[in-house]
């Protein structure tokens, strides 16, 4: 494929943004965006000519690619009919788009309160479950990540919470298992799966059931490292909430609409929360939208009494436009199966054979189009190849592989010392071999730091 380039304008764009745009999470100084010229299916590509397979989906979240064009098609002809509306009214696009993720949503979380994003999809979540319950704490696991507003970020258990953490308030954390890294429980899964429930259990009563709200959890932690949990985890999880009465949220934000190979990873485990937060995957992001998915008991608070929130843009008609011609498209081109058949057939034996190779990978995990390796200094020792949360100097082996995998034309998800593989759920079996290629020439890059 040729592209055309035009440096020039890609000049003006990268001068604009250095000059007025904040970016999220960075130090503005020491950053260099790329600038995007345009974007199609798995792909994109810059002004001058170098284009990358986004084995990202943008912030995992361009679940059926960019620019599908069933889907802008149905956002032109929203905009086209009514842009824009009012969430105390009934809207066409909003009432389908509720009653399509309803259909798919586990169990009889049936109604659908809509929100902007993932962030406020959790804060509505915690205070459905607070004002349900009468109660104000909230347990939440280390190693997840829940958003970036202020409850949302306190409930993260990532370095994203630190600098925001005085304003936590009634936030606990505990460890969920992670045998890889944090195998303080136990050896096997079957025994860290028992000590983990016990200790939730010690730390629910010790904090005292009666002052617990809700316990929220990635059904699989994704930012923090795609550490999918052992089967009977969140089982367990379930009966320790309902034992208590304490309200289960299952963030699905990462995880929802097809990225596990399931229409919510949910499904994987069996088991059915009492709230479910969802954003990206919904509409791959084309038009803002969250939302959390909300169980008959619930809703039942809510029923005569009102629900204490609300946002300007609640179930936007262009967003839900782009959700209903989303989930269409998924439907019909069997989205949730492409990515759970070419993520056992195809994803699953290509990471492990590199693991095999190369020693800087010290573990493959994940499921669907959802895949992390842990990057190491030693497979025995599973000294990360970088430290907790290095920057700088210290993270230049992480920024070594990064460079390698564009320069091949792979733009690879990196997060302390894992690389996440997460395309799109409809990428194909070539796009996927074609970005292995390149994955195994940065992750030699990697080999030279073990
Ligand atoms: N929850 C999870 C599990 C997420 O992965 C994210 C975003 N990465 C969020 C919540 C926050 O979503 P948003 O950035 O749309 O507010």
């Amino acid at each position: 494929m040729t592209l055309e380039t035009d440096p020039q304008a890609g000049a003006a764009v990268k001068a604009a943004d250095r000059a007025h745009v904040f970016h999220s999470w960075s130090a503005q100084d020491l950053i260099d965006p790329l600038a995007v010229a345009g974007a199609q299916g798995s792909y994109f590509w810059d002004y001058d000519g170098n284009r990358y397979l986004d084995f990202t989906s943008g912030l995992v979240y361009t679940n059926i690619g960019y620019q599908h064009p069933k889907v802008v098609a149905a956002i032109q002809e929203q905009a086209a009919k009514l842009t824009t509306f009012a969430p105390a009214f009934a809207i066409e696009a909003r009432s389908e788009a509720a009653r399509l993720i309803a259909e798919r949503t586990p169990g009889d979380l049936d109604k659908i309160f809509f929100t902007n994003a993932g962030a406020d999809a959790v804060e509505h979540a915690v205070r459905m479950a607070r004002v349900h319950t009468g109660r104000t704490k909230v347990l939440s696991a280390y190693r997840s990540y829940h958003g970036g507003t202020q409850q949302a970020v306190n409930l993260t258990g990532d370095p994203r919470r630190w600098a925001s953490d005085s304003a936590a308030a009634g936030v606990v954390h505990f460890w969920a298992p992670f045998l890889y890294r944090t195998r303080f429980y136990a050896e096997t899964e079957e025994q860290e799966t028992a000590r983990a429930l016990e200790h939730l259990e010690t730390t629910i009563v010790f904090e005292g059931p009666a002052t617990i709200a809700a316990l929220i959890l990635e059904t699989i932690p994704g930012t923090a490292g795609i550490m999918v949990p052992p089967p009977g985890y969140l089982p367990g999880v379930r009966e320790l909430c309902d034992k208590y009465g304490i309200v289960l949220i299952l963030d699905e934000v990462m995880a929802g609409f097809g990225r596990t190979g399931e229409w919510f990873a949910a499904d994987l485990f069996g088991v059915v929360p009492d709230l479910m937060t969802f954003a990206k995957g919904v509409n791959s992001g084309y038009v803002p939208l969250g939302g959390v998915a909300i169980s008959g008991a619930i809703a039942e608070t809510f029923a005569k009494r009102p629900y204490p929130g609300g946002l300007t843009y609640s179930g936007h008609p262009l967003a839900c436009a782009a959700a209903v011609a989303t989930i269409g498209v998924m439907a019909e081109e069997g989205v949730v199966e492409n990515a759970k058949r070419l993520g056992a057939d195809v994803v699953g034996p290509a990471l492990r054979e590199l693991a095999e190779r190369h020693p800087s990978v010290g573990e493959v995990r994940g499921t669907g189009m959802f895949w992390a390796l842990e990057l190491v200094r030693n497979k025995e020792t599973r000294e990360p190849l970088v430290p907790y949360n290095a920057a700088g100097e210290a993270n230049a082996p992480m920024a070594a592989f990064a460079a390698a995998a564009k320069k091949n034309g792979l733009w690879p998800f990196v997060n302390m010392n894992r690389t996440h593989v997460v395309p799109p759920c409809n990428v194909t079996e070539e796009e996927l071999k074609e970005g292995f290629a390149a994955l195994d020439a940065a992750l030699s890059v990697a080999d030279e730091h073990t």
